[in-house]
């Protein structure tokens, strides 16, 4: 790690002042928990000459409930997302994904809104300014060459937040505001399949929550991850699974990944199954459908294709585990 370089910070005390202050140094960068934005900045990967820090926005940091559902602030922290009862109850995948992040410390500063925006990670990026100059860095940084996929244009960095997967199995949509006002768009909009710029987000845009619909409350969820270290690590590969059935028939099903991609994925296909008994044929069936959709690249120390092999089975575990 470097010494802490010299910058500007911040401290905006509504969402307007935040947007003010983003258009006026549009090479600003917004940082929240800082649980990851501070660790690039040490790193050198992130160079910013102004920082604005939401930590201090407490409209950000409210959870309400309406008719439409439930809408969390961008600024809620991880623990609070992780052991508030309406999440818990009514979109536990959510909730389990919030305490599955990082470790115990990292959850109380880290937000909802800096996990769904975490940029995407790979092993020759999130690295020491000395190691990534020594290997003449690369695409996603001051580089040329991607060392993945060398001799290709594309980055392969990979998502890895977990809350994203939870939070698209319900359907979530995100609040996005500017100086043109608020938008809302399906959370799965927010993302594209770009290493190098993975978010859709517009330059002087900020989250400021995140909406879970009424309608799919309650319906039983589960996220699992697997990691190097148990304690504290971000996941080789995650998945989110939510099911509901109806005598012995599925109903309602939906699953998303998170790190073998560059972007959290819902799986396609899956409702082809609505209205069929998952018998162990069918669940191999989803297994090799999220193996083929998961595309992982050599982007951590654990082979791709391992990780393909566990993501299958992990959804494979999950929706079994929920049907019964
Ligand atoms: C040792 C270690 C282990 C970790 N393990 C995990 C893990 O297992 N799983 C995991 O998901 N993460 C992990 N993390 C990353 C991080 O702690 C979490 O993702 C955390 O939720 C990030 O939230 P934050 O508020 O601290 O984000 P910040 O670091 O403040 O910001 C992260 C990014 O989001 C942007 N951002 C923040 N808020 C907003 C907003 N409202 N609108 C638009 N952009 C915004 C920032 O500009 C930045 O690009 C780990 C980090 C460390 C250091
Ligand atoms: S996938 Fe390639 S371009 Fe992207 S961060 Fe890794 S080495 Fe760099």
């Amino acid at each position: 790690m470097e010494y802490m370089p010299n910058f500007q910070l911040h401290r905006p005390e509504t969402p307007e002042e935040a947007i003010k202050l983003l258009n006026e140094q549009p090479e600003a960068k917004l940082v929240a928990g800082g649980t990851d934005m501070i660790v690039n900045v040490r790193r050198g990967i992130e160079q910013p000459k102004n920082l604005i820090d939401l930590s201090s926005i407490n409209q950000l940091k409210e959870i309400t409930e309406s008719n439409d559902g439930l809408r969390i602030g961008a600024g809620v922290t991880l623990n609070k997302v992780a052991t508030t009862a309406l999440i818990k109850k009514g979109y536990p995948a959510v909730a389990e994904a919030a305490s599955s992040v990082a470790g115990g410390t990292h959850q109380q500063y880290g937000t909802l809104g800096g996990n769904l925006c975490l940029d995407t990670r790979c092993l020759f990026y999130n690295q020491s300014e000395w190691w990534r100059q020594s290997n003449d860095y690369c695409m996603k940084e001051r580089g040329d060459v991607c060392h993945v996929a060398p001799g290709g244009k594309r980055c392969f960095a990979a998502f890895s937040g977990d809350v994203a997967p939870a939070m698209l199995v319900y359907t979530a949509e995100v609040e996005l505001l500017s100086s043109r006002g608020i938008r809302r768009i399906p959370l799965a909009e927010m993302y594209q399949n770009d290493g190098m710029n993975h978010l859709t987000l517009a330059p002087d845009e900020l989250v400021s929550a995140v909406h879970l619909p009424r309608t799919l409350n309650g319906t039983p969820s589960r996220y699992e991850k697997v990691r190097i270290r148990g304690s504290i690590d971000f996941p080789l590969a995650g998945a989110a699974v939510r099911l509901k059935m109806n005598c012995g028939k599925v109903e309602d099903i939906s699953i998303a990944l998170t790190g073998v991609n560059p972007f959290p994925q819902i799986i396609k296909g899956t409702d082809e199954y609505i209205g069929k008994a998952l018998n162990d044929e069918g669940l191999d069936i989803l297994r090799d459908s999220v193996r083929k959709q998961a595309k992982p690249m050599k982007t951590t120390t654990v082979a791709p294709w391992y990780r393909r092999r566990v993501i299958g089975a992990l959804a494979r575990k999950l929706i079994k585990e929920l049907a019964a």
